[in-house]
């Protein structure tokens, strides 16, 4: 039995009929960048996941972007994150000219160590960007905590987690701003680039949307050096469609995370841990094993694919080597990236292909 990481082709063979339809419509009237397809994915984005507003951008890299400028960051500023992600998480901290500071993650949720951020705050930090990791929620109070008292703007880094909750409160409306993906491998994703950014303040929001198109409140007026991030009308058409659908999808996914918790069992195996406080959508499935490059050889014998995500954390890239980070510097993140493989979950899989996955994993022998 062959058990792919990932498989984007099923999920688009159930909506295909829809979607074209969609597509149609757009290619006939027209709206082309943002427009109404855009406008009503933004309104169901926001009923759907219980957004007061939401802007549509073309990536979750450009929401990152707008959201450290919201935030002030500039040149001389300090802004805490995690290293245990994707790279475009600490980008807009870079392209404001404001430092990343990585410090460690927690070793049960692999998402920013609310402990490892009391220890970094200096009078120069200005903010917190963190991650809501494979679909985890980080643990927020904890966080905004730390955040009233130094005066913090906390950016939610939502691309792995859509739908995701913490204590009940959607991700990304907790902190100050929330930023969303919507390429085409994350949960909800679009036929190409899209993204979304959300706030709980209405300034902050206004100021984002000012930015996302040119800084242009009116037309050929321009009240500040903005950007073009607006989201395609095609991407909308599409992802009001798949909106629909991704309830469904989360609830799929979360079945078959219980199914590999429930049958993988080996002592050498670290699952991921459950939280009380929150509820993940399980962007992926992560374990630990002190032998994970030879358990990636197994698997793939088997017929399964896994992904090593991530190999190399953000502190140790070239692109940051003048941070000036040392090897051991940042203990959990390195050892959970050397221990770390994904496991395949799409809500495609199907029970028998999730019990293969789960009898090739226990069978792993090594000496
Ligand atoms: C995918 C991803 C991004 C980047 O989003 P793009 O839409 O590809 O720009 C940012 N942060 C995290 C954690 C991601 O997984």
């Amino acid at each position: 039995m062959k058990v792919p990481f990932l498989d984007l082709k099923p999920q688009h063979q159930t909506i295909r009929a829809e979607v074209l339809a969609a597509l149609a419509e757009t290619y006939d009237h027209t709206r082309f960048c943002l427009g109404r397809d855009v406008e009503d994915f933004e309104k169901a984005f926001s009923a759907a996941l219980g957004h007061t507003r939401t802007l549509g951008m073309n990536s979750g890299t450009s929401s990152l972007h707008i959201a450290s400028i919201c935030g002030g960051f500039g040149p001389g500023d300090e802004v805490i994150t995690t290293p245990f992600t994707f790279a475009s998480s600490c980008w807009g901290i870079s392209y404001v000219g404001a430092k990343p500071v990585f410090v460690d993650i927690d070793p049960d949720t692999w998402c920013l160590s609310p402990e490892a951020i009391a220890r970094a705050i200096t009078p120069k930090t200005k903010g917190v960007v963190l991650v809501h990791l494979f679909g985890q929620p980080a643990r927020m109070d904890e966080i905004m905590a730390l955040a009233k008292q130094h005066n913090l703007f906390v950016i939610e880094d939502c691309a792995q987690a859509v739908g995701a909750t913490y204590k009940g409160a959607p991700v990304g409306s907790i902190g100050d701003c929330g930023t969303f993906s919507f390429y085409p491998t994350k949960n909800l994703g679009a036929c190409g680039e899209g993204g979304a950014f959300v706030s709980k303040h209405a300034a902050v929001m206004d100021k984002a949307q000012l930015l996302r198109v040119h800084g242009s409140p009116k037309r050929y007026q321009h009240t500040e050096v903005g950007f073009n991030f607006r989201m395609d009308g095609f991407q909308g058409a599409v992802l009001g469609i798949k909106l629909r659908n991704l309830a469904k999808w989360t609830a799929r996914r979360r079945a078959i995370a219980a199914r590999y918790r429930a049958g993988i069992k080996r002592p050498d195996v670290q699952l991921p841990v459950m939280l009380a406080y929150g509820e993940s959508v399980w962007h992926q499935f992560t374990l630990l094993h002190p032998k994970r490059d030879a358990l990636r050889v197994h698997l793939e014998k088997a017929g399964v694919g896994t992904e090593i995500i991530y190999p190399g954390p953000m502190h140790q890239q070239l692109c940051y080597a003048a941070l000036g980070y040392r090897p051991g510097s940042l203990p959990v993140t390195e050892s959970t990236s050397a221990r770390c493989v994904s496991l395949p979950i799409f809500p495609e899989l199907t029970d028998a292909q999730v019990d293969h996955v789960i009898k090739a994993v226990n069978a792993f022998k090594f000496p």
